[in-house]
């Protein structure tokens, strides 16, 4: 699959809609027109709703200025918890501290901002946004692997958060009988060898270097230890695919988060490891996830961008 987008089919040569990336630590707000993105802000995310509120509010303003030339048409908002999207009300944003239930962010963005503001969580916004930018915007999953690894699903256009909010928690599921205790309760869930942090349990580095960049480069000048180690990992990314690939049979699995900075190396592994398995199994052979994969892009603000997307949608 290829990453390759614009969004001249959502928004006009005129004007230009905002997508609001609120995470625990930092705000991040692009304004897109037809062409892209135009403008971006990022500021310190502050506690709480108020402090949620203020963030948004100047991460905007400042945007607004580099725009004015274009009619802003609509304000998207991603932002962790559980989000009800028709009310606008966000509950238990605990990495951002809204700890409460219904708290109104969307009513009170939007009359402060006085424009349409449409939140919804941000895994979602990241899910939209990487589908789109695939080109699979009805038909897609977004693996994220950093700290942990869970996945965001799309199907017929819409995302499917599940009866109890967990669907795509693939991160839970048992992988390695016996394995390492999990937060969740279980022992050996599929997080706890397929993630950021599995890496760097696996290639242990010095502080300030990365671990997935590290034990690639590593593995492709033959340090043996190396090849081990991102093998191991490699297989455990591949079982998520293929439990994503066979469980939904997306068009696009679509791979983000931290180590999606490890870039071509990783997704050639990836693809050769997926290969792999399809040659022993006419039924892989025939799903063909290999040429269903890409990697997100470092560089490209899914969350934004599926905010954005949202926040138009809702219009
Ligand atoms: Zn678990």
């Amino acid at each position: 699959m290829s990453i390759h987008w614009n969004l001249s089919d959502a928004i006009a040569p005129d004007e230009a809609a905002v997508g609001v990336d609120v995470g625990g630590t930092k705000t991040l707000a692009i304004a897109y027109s037809a062409h892209g993105p135009v403008a971006e802000a990022r500021v310190p995310t502050a506690p709480g709703l108020d402090g949620v509120l203020h963030s948004l509010a100047s991460a905007v303003r400042r945007i607004r200025a580099d725009i004015s030339h274009l009619t802003l048409r609509s304000i998207g908002v991603g932002i962790p918890g559980i989000v009800d999207t028709a009310s606008g009300t966000v509950s238990h944003g605990v990495n951002v501290g809204i700890s409460g239930a219904n708290v109104p962010l969307g009513p009170k963005a939007s009359a402060e901002l006085g424009l349409p503001v449409h939140v919804v969580n941000d895994a979602t916004a990241a899910t939209l946004g990487a589908a789109h930018a695939a080109g699979a915007a009805r038909d897609a999953a977004l693996i994220s692997i950093g700290t942990g690894l869970a996945a965001g699903i799309i199907l017929d256009g819409k995302p499917r958060l599940g009866y109890r909010d967990s669907a795509g928690e693939i991160g839970h599921i048992p992988y390695v009988k016996d394995g390492l205790p999990c937060r969740c309760g279980q022992r050996g869930c599929l997080e706890l060898y397929a993630s950021g942090r599995a890496l760097d349990r696996m290639w242990p580095t010095p502080p300030g270097v990365k671990a997935g960049v590290d034990v690639f480069s590593h593995a492709d000048r033959g340090d043996p230890h190396a090849v081990a180690a991102r093998d191991e990992w490699v297989s455990a990314i591949a079982h998520a695919v293929t439990i994503i690939g066979l469980t939904f049979d997306v068009e696009a699995i679509l791979i983000g988060g931290g180590v999606s900075d490890i870039g071509e190396p990783f997704e050639r592994q990836l693809i050769a490891r997926l290969q792999d398995q399809a040659r022993s199994s006419a039924f892989l052979t025939h799903m063909g996830l290999a040429e269903r994969i890409a990697l997100v892009p470092p560089g490209l603000a899914v969350g934004a961008l599926g905010a954005c997307l949202a926040g138009l949608d809702a219009l």
